[in-house]
């Protein structure tokens, strides 16, 4: 018996934002996701949780990257 990961449901595993195509790999809180990269158009039928494919992760990491710099920068 093969016990390898089966995908349940593809849509679901689907990175969150429209016109994407890519796997989601990091599930991510949609309300985070939305205020850190609001220029990011997430599909309208994802809940609470969003999947990212890297790309768009990365893109997520580096705009709360972005923030946080900023915010020390204010602090210095
Ligand atoms: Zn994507």
């Amino acid at each position: 018996m093969a016990m390898k990961h089966k995908p349940r449901d593809t849509k679901a595993d689907q990175c969150g934002v429209e016109n994407c195509k890519e796997k989601g790999r990091k599930s991510l809180s949609t309300k985070k996701v939305r205020s850190a990269v609001p220029n990011l158009k997430l599909r309208s039928d994802i809940g609470k949780r969003v999947h990212l494919c890297k790309n768009h992760y990365k893109e997520y990491k580096k705009k709360t990257k972005k923030e946080r710099e900023l915010e020390r920068l204010a602090w210095e």
